[in-house]
């Protein structure tokens, strides 16, 4: 029985009977067909409806490198899917051959990736409610198809997985299986766009890699990271180099997290049988880390091309042991277990922090109780069509759950900090900004700087991101009563602020002249590192 429900105005969801029917009958409100399927293949509708559909193909995407295998074919890189597979593709078919349709190739299990297929369906769905409508469909029509409709309504709506869902249910039958819940979950976290650089991809990344290698046992050599030693690119953070040659091994943002002693169980929903007897833990968490676990890189290649599943890592150069690897996971000091696992000993590295190497050293020292300071995030966003949830920042500001108050430092610091809170407030309003802020999506406070009006700033919205052209970055604005002066001199010097500048330069000045006056100075080039603003800008401004 076909099945199909207009979930918003140009959006339906069916099933594979409802495609089957609307493509051989033709339709006044469908233009756009997308079909999340385990065959690709338009006999599909033939198999299963008895319905025979001509289609001209317009082009097929596949996953990988251009190798010699795959050439003269399209290709998209960076995803965690298999090498070699179709991506998607695209075609003419239905009545006429008017529809366009879309397939891309997914099972419905819990181990499918999802995420790596998101933002080229959302796109489509988006280009097919603009054109005349969109069919999203699989075979039920409630878990594949389903999640990329969720994912379309958090995206555009700006709504949680479980919101979304509540939402999706008022108009249709939807109940995506766990491990398509867990990637909306991811989804979320990264903002509504699958952020390849994110640590919660990354962490993703590494898993999906693991479930592939536990299914076939084959290692695939395409989905090593970049060899930080070969590359012309220089960390921000941190460089791990091999103790014997300084042979450079890694940057800090191929490492991934994990919290000491806990078990690795975030993806427990997705790949149940990858995780096995993980949660026993012969560590203790009060012991120190000896190693950290990163993303496979290129110089590994050597160790693994054998299709085995455990042994050592060593040097690319000097050959000297520095780590191992286990497809199934191994143990940190801590009681820490990655599956799987690429892990560098702590004593086989050496760790040159490129930043603030000396001065973190001069701080530990002043900080007797050795708390690690709250963080400040000063974070700012380009997109003009976040207007509706600006506001401009209210007086009764409190620090109290930052935990930022240090009996160490002077007389009350926190007041010193929504001091200059309120003034690059201030400032902004000047500048055609509004500030907002916000302490309750991190754990620590921090401000948010818009443009107020489009065109504003020297960086314009992306084109096809309208939601979301943002930047981040820390700041530890040093807590001394210091910073109430800083802030009282930069609203002097706001009156001299261009309007037209971006909304980055002007919060990179502002964190330049609140440390310049406070004691803890930060070098210009520091700030201009971690703001991506020309030392020239903010030294003019
Ligand atoms: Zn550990
Ligand atoms: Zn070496």
């Amino acid at each position: 029985m076909q099945k199909f429900d207009l979930v918003r105005e140009n959006l339906y969801l069916g099933d594979i009977c409802a495609a089957a029917e609307i493509l051989k009958n033709g339709s006044s409100e469908i233009s756009h067909v997308l079909t999340v399927l385990h065959c690709p293949s338009i006999s599909v509708f033939e198999e299963w409806r008895n319905v025979k559909l001509d289609s001209k193909e317009i082009k097929e995407v596949y996953v990988g490198d251009d190798q010699d295998s795959l050439q003269g074919k399209e290709f998209a890189t960076e995803s965690a899917l298999p090498s070699g597979n179709l991506l998607y593709s695209l075609g003419h078919t239905g009545k006429d051959l008017k529809f366009t349709r879309m397939v891309v190739f997914a099972y419905d299990q819990e181990w499918e990736n999802l995420l790596d297929l998101i933002d080229i369906c959302l796109d489509f769905i988006d280009a097919g409610r603009k054109e005349k409508g969109v069919l999203v469909h699989c075979f039920a029509g409630q878990s594949r198809s389903a999640s990329m409709v969720i994912a379309y309504l958090m995206r555009t709506e700006k709504l949680s997985s479980e919101e979304a869902l509540v939402s999706l249910r008022q108009r249709a039958q939807a109940s995506p299986n766990p491990g398509f819940l867990k990637q909306l979950d991811l989804f979320e976290r990264m903002n509504f766009k699958v952020d390849r650089s994110s640590p919660i991809y990354k962490y993703f990344r590494l898993k999906a890699l693991g479930y592939l290698f536990s299914k076939d046992k084959k290692f695939d050599r395409l989905k090593l990271r970049a060899d930080p030693g070969i590359s012309n690119e220089r960390s921000s953070r941190s460089t791990y180099e091999c103790k014997k040659c300084k042979r450079v091994l890694l940057f800090q943002e191929q490492v991934i997290d994990h919290t000491r002693g806990e078990a690795d169980s975030e993806f427990d929903d997705m790949f149940k049988n990858m995780i096995g007897e993980v949660h026993k833990n012969p560590g203790d968490h009060q012991n120190q880390c000896t190693s950290i676990f990163v993303e496979p890189l290129n110089w590994m290649n050597s160790a693994m091309e054998n299709d085995v599943s455990e042994g050592k890592l060593s040097c690319p150069k000097c050959q000297a042991k520095v780590g191992s690897f286990d497809w199934s996971g191994s143990y940190c000091s801590c009681g820490s277990k990655i599956v799987p696992a690429f892990q560098l000993q702590m004593n086989r590295v050496d760790v040159i922090t490129v930043n603030h190497d000396a001065k973190k050293k001069r701080k530990n020292k002043h900080d007797k109780n050795n708390r690690p300071e709250a963080q400040y995030v000063l974070s700012v966003d380009l997109c003009s069509s976040l207007t509706p949830l600006m506001r401009p920042l209210s007086g009764e500001l409190s620090l109290n759950e930052s935990g930022g108050n240090d009996p160490n430092r002077g007389s009350n610091p926190d007041r010193g900090l929504i001091v200059a809170f309120k003034s690059i407030a201030t400032m902004a309003d000047r500048n055609m900004f509004c500030c907002e802020w916000s302490h309750k999506e991190r754990d620590w406070p921090c401000i948010r700087v818009h443009s107020r009006t489009v065109g504003v700033g020297n960086r314009t919205v992306s084109s096809n991101g309208d939601y979301h052209a943002e930047r981040r970055f820390c700041s530890n604005l040093g807590m001394s009563n210091q910073t109430v002066k800083a802030a009282q001199k930069s609203v002097q010097k706001s009156e001299e602020f261009d309007i037209r500048r971006s909304p980055i330069s002007i919060a990179a000045d502002v964190i330049y002249i609140i440390t310049q006056l406070s004691d803890d100075k930060k070098l210009l080039r520091d700030i201009s590192v971690a703001t991506g603003v020309a030392e020239d800008t903010i030294r003019n401004s």
